[in-house]
């Protein structure tokens, strides 16, 4: 696999589909004015990129932190299912922070924004976008797991699988809850699940999808792609502590990046 060069995605077109750098929507741009002190609002963040649009037409946004020339990149992911939502804590402290150093991470706070929005595990159609992925894909009936009419059919599931493929990272972590534990199914109880467990103090586990995983990010990414992606699950209900102080330096170590000035958020 032939990696993708490390230049900024801006004006690159992802199998059809444009990648723009765009703007804050109002909403973040009012928040970063609540700042006005700091110069630089979000000095972590390099590059900001739409990566597609939900159901709903909501942007999910990516965002790129540290230094693109580093040798590691990492992608992690937060909220693909929508109820699941303690994790995004830890992404927007490493993005509103201070910067990033020896690792070029995006990080993807909302991978399902309408499901975030209406506080539910799927997306808007009622996908599980977890099992939505074109790898063991199963038909299944309606219900918390529905996978989709077919592997592929959600926008949410293409623009995670575009971007992927462009990125090539290294390493991926996508967080969940609150099953409490590093996933090492399918991993082969590989290194970055090792270096997950033991920075973000989770025990290592074998999560079986319930009745059995088919069509998950984590099993289309490893099958498909060269890195390693990992599935983290936090517990229900995460300290503020673990979320803004343990989690963010610990998934930073694990993925072999630092944050040399401490951050206040
Ligand atoms: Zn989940």
């Amino acid at each position: 696999m032939v990696r993708a060069p490390r230049g900024a995605l801006v004006g690159t077109v992802l199998s059809g589909v444009a990648l723009a750098l765009v703007a804050p929507s109002p909403a973040e741009a009012a928040v970063v004015d609540s700042s006005p002190r700091t110069a630089a609002p979000r000095p972590a963040v390099v590059e900001r990129v739409v990566i597609g649009h939900s159901r709903k037409g909501r942007e999910i946004l990516a965002f790129r932190l540290g230094d693109p020339d580093a040798k590691r990149s990492a992608v992690v992911i937060a909220a693909m299912h929508g109820d699941e939502r303690k994790p995004q804590a830890i992404l927007r402290n490493l993005r509103d922070g201070a910067p990033i150093t020896g690792l070029d991470l995006w990080v993807i706070p909302s991978a399902n924004p309408d499901g975030v929005a209406r506080k539910a595990r799927r997306n808007a159609r009622g996908v599980d976008l977890n099992r939505n992925f074109p790898r063991r894909w199963k038909r299944s009936k309606r219900g918390p797991t529905w996978s989709g009419p077919s592997a592929a059919s959600e926008p949410e599931t293409k623009a995670m699988m575009r971007f992927l493929r462009k990125v090539q990272p290294d390493q991926v972590v996508s967080f969940h809850q609150p099953l409490y534990g590093i996933d090492t199914s399918g991993t082969g109880n590989r290194p970055l699940a090792r270096r997950l467990a033991k920075h973000l103090r989770l025990p290592k586990r074998t999560f079986s999808c319930g009745s059995g995983c088919h069509g998950t990010m984590s099993q289309w990414f490893n099958h498909r792609l060269d890195g390693q992606l990992v599935t983290v699950e936090l517990g229900r209900r995460p300290t503020k502590a673990y979320l803004t102080r343990t989690a963010p330096r610990g998934l930073l170590k694990a993925l072999g990046g630092r944050r040399p000035v401490p951050s206040t958020i």
